[in-house]
């Protein structure tokens, strides 16, 4: 038989993350597995491979393609056509065309894999004991990536002359560390320091790391320069330790985080399942928040009054290098100043947080874009993502069809990210943060522009929330002034949340829409916080809302709980009942401050009203005398639910559901009829299921969507997790993405392209 008669030629075009994650080696080494011909080249779109052989070897080289890409990699769809067969034997890598507009997707930064762990712990290897060991599978990315596409040159590696035998593992497609761009070794690479407050070195490389432990040992605090910014740590034993970084840090309760040394420490200091283990354990090593221990041997400082702890893995080869040393669990929280993004700059490190740290491990490789720690839950078998940070983010979505118009979202100002849609892609940002600094502000406009310069990338059609006040959308109004071409959109908040539960599992039809949060601005200029909605991706209708109540002293009113709950008061009872009451709420204040504020709700001066659940929540931590006074947002959430016992849904306070409100008043006047914290903490996650539940009945045609930062709350998702199970209900809760705010920039970028496929549909 002749070549000509057997022999196929295909033409395949992969997409999805394919560059700089070790694809183009991977298809070499599969092409020489099967006696293959050919070559495999990286373009704008991707990677095109032309493949030639029996159809047999090809079958089984498409297969392995499919079903087993590198570990890095993501498949999002391969085309194929046929094309003449040239009778090639070898297979070859081609060099991408400097030329062609590089549009592929930035990959996120990704924990060091086993094999580089192992070569480091190996005495006889030249990378032994290497703090910036990588490889394609593993390593900084996004961290260190200047422009596109994805090479060396671009990068912040680009100040390290890769040595001999670097440079020949980087040309050999059948290493490991074939193109890896930020490859190193003791000899080439970046180099680790331990500086003094006063930024001089004091120890250098291994002596470093060991110093960094001892002083660590001896309780003092440390910035250590990580993937995405530096952290605080310290020991997380100690009592002395812990109470030292938050005295100097002015963050009096807010829950640290804490990096072990291996699964087996975790498991001696919480209760993980199996879940929980795998979340630990995957290649992002996120922040995992899970159940603590009560034997817990770590210092009460660290999460103080909760059951919940945040623990993660060391993810870089520095931090294992460290936490081997160290053999004791850190507390690792981000370096920053309150309302300020991540410190990623040792300058900056040092003029900011001087006073915060005894000395810095840091290194020459410069972080060219923070990035936050990512930060992820499991609720029954649902994950929920509460920061996507490290390791998830930048995430790119695959669209079904393309756009003509490049879309730009920006999110909301809490927990702000941005989204990018272009092409067939949708890109959501890391987590940028709260924009209450100007510093914060900066980074939001400063990943901004890092995202336009990666895509080539100008807004044809920008999107916005309706908040007035917000900042994002203050800018996003002022660049629509200055550039009449630019269209505007702007989209409620509440809808917005819906849009990106929608957005994440493609929903195109109507859905009852559970949006529960903090609050967010209304149509009818009020603050929104507990809406359901019934929603498509053209519009919606606010079909029931919470009764609204006010917020005495606006703004204070987050902060203290107390002005909720005596708020709720004035809605249920006189003011002559009100300075009557024996409880925790009115107990908080003076009687003279509990008259003027009367004045203040009936007259509503400084006092919005709001609709919002979170506020609510606030509401009976204060009147079970949980808290009056918050520490940080989202407090009263998790302490409520670490009072509360095993939740029964039979046991619930009273409520009406009358046409589109939902009265709680009732409610209000029972708590106070009642003593324990913990009784009322379960009754009332036990009341919002049961309200959920009732309306959920009410159409029953309708699949449940949840989103809103309320459903961060463990025991409400898994009671409804359970219950939408056993009455047969389709519901929908963000696992990808933020279930907070965090994904408002991806609702609102969803609306905006539903919006240009309609048009296109007319
Ligand atoms: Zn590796
Ligand atoms: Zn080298
Ligand atoms: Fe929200």
């Amino acid at each position: 038989m002749s070549a000509e008669s057997t022999c196929k030629r295909l033409r395949v075009n992969v997409k999805g993350i394919v560059q700089g994650v070790g694809f183009r080696p991977f298809v070499f080494q599969l092409a020489v597995k099967f006696s293959l011909g050919g070559f495999v080249l990286n373009n704008s779109e991707g990677v095109i491979i032309e493949i030639e052989g029996n159809e047999q070897a090809l079958t089984s080289f498409l297969n392995t393609l499919k079903e087993n890409p590198p570990p890095l990699a993501r498949v999002d769809s391969i085309d194929m056509e046929s094309v003449t067969a040239q009778g090639e034997k070898d297979f070859s890598i081609r060099h991408t065309d400097e030329n062609s507009l590089n549009l592929t997707m930035v990959s996120p930064d990704i924990a060091l894999c086993e094999k580089c762990e192992e070569e480091m712990k190996d005495p006889s290897n030249r990378r032994y004991g290497y703090p910036f060991i990588n490889c394609t599978d593993c390593g900084p990315r996004y961290s260190i990536i200047k422009k596109l596409p994805y090479d060396r040159p671009y990068t912040s590696m680009r100040e390290f002359h890769m040595c001999q035998e670097c440079a020949r593992e980087y040309n050999n497609p059948l290493d490991r560390r074939y193109h890896a761009q930020p490859i190193s070794c003791p000899d080439c690479g970046p180099a680790l320091y331990l500086l003094d407050k006063e930024g001089k070195v004091i120890a250098e490389n291994s002596e470093a790391i060991r110093l960094t432990c001892k002083l660590i040992r001896e309780k003092k605090i440390l910035a250590v320069k990580g993937l995405g910014g530096f952290h605080l740590v310290c020991d997380a034993t100690s009592d002395e330790a812990v109470s030292t970084l938050r005295e100097r840090k002015k963050r009096p309760s807010k829950p640290l985080a804490v990096m072990f040394q291996d699964i087996e420490a975790i498991k001696k200091e919480t209760f993980i399942n199996d879940e929980e283990e795998k979340l630990i354990l995957c290649k992002e090593h996120p922040v995992v928040v899970v159940n603590k221990n009560s034997t817990s041997s770590l210092s009460l400082h660290v999460a103080p009054n909760i059951e919940r702890l945040g623990v993660f893995l060391p993810y870089t080869p520095l931090h294992v290098l460290l936490l081997d040393e160290l053999n004791t669990p850190i507390v690792a929280t981000s370096a920053n100043l309150s309302d300020e993004p991540i410190v990623i700059d040792e300058k900056e490190l040092l003029s900011k947080l001087g006073d915060v740290v005894d000395a810095v491990l840091s290194h020459d490789r410069e972080i060219v874009n923070g990035c936050d720690d990512s930060v992820i839950m499991q609720s029954g078998d649902q994950k929920t993502l509460v920061r996507m940070a490290r390791g998830y983010a930048p995430k790119s979505m695959l669209l079904p069809k393309k756009i003509g118009k490049k879309i730009l979202a920006v999110g909301a100002n809490q927990k702000n990210s941005i989204a990018l849609a272009f092409d067939d892609h949708i890109i959501l940002s890391p987590h940028i943060g709260d924009l209450n600094s100007i510093e914060a502000f900066e980074y939001f406009t400063r990943t901004l522009e890092t995202f336009k310069s990666f895509y080539e990338f100008e807004p044809d059609i920008i999107v916005c929330d309706k908040h007035p006040e917000y900042e994002t959308t203050k800018w996003a109004k002022g660049l629509s002034k200055e550039n009449p071409n630019i269209e505007l959109f702007e989209v409620q908040h509440h809808y917005a949340h819906a849009l990106a539960c929608m957005m994440e599992y493609t929903l195109d039809e109507k859905v009852l829409a559970f949006c529960f949060d903090g609050t967010g601005y209304g149509d009818d200029g009020t603050l929104w916080g507990a809406e359901v909605l019934i929603a498509d991706t053209k519009d919606y209708e606010r079909v029931s809302y919470l009764t609204p109540f006010r917020l005495l002293g606006a703004t204070k009113a987050v902060r203290e709980p107390r002005r909720v709950g005596l708020s709720l008061l004035f809605e249920c009872f006189t003011l002559e009942e009100v300075l009557a009451l024996d409880n925790e709420t009115t107990r908080s204040f003076m009687q003279e401050e509990i008259k003027s504020l009367h004045v203040m709700w009936q007259k509503g001066l400084n006092s919005p009203l709001t609709s919002s659940m979170g506020r609510l929540f606030d509401a009976v931590a204060s009147l079970s005398g949980i808290a009056q006074i918050l520490g940080y947002e989202g407090e009263s959430g998790l302490l409520i639910e670490s009072v509360s016992q095993k939740i029964d849904l039979s046991k619930k306070f009273s409520y009406t559901l009358e046409e589109d409100k939902i009265d709680i008043r009732a409610m209000i006047a029972q708590i106070v009829q009642m003593k324990e914290s913990a009784e009322i903490s379960a009754m009332f996650i036990s009341t919002i299921a049961n309200i959920i539940l009732d309306i959920a009945d009410q159409y029953p045609s309708l699949p449940v969507v949840l989103s809103g930062g309320v459903f961060q709350n463990k025991l409400l998702v898994d009671i409804l997790a359970k219950e939408f199970k056993n009455k047969n209900i389709r519901y929908y809760m963000q696992q990808d993405t933020p279930v907070n705010d965090g994904s408002i920039a991806l609702g609102q970028a969803y609306y905006a392209l539903k919006h240009l496929w309609s048009k296109d549909e007319k």
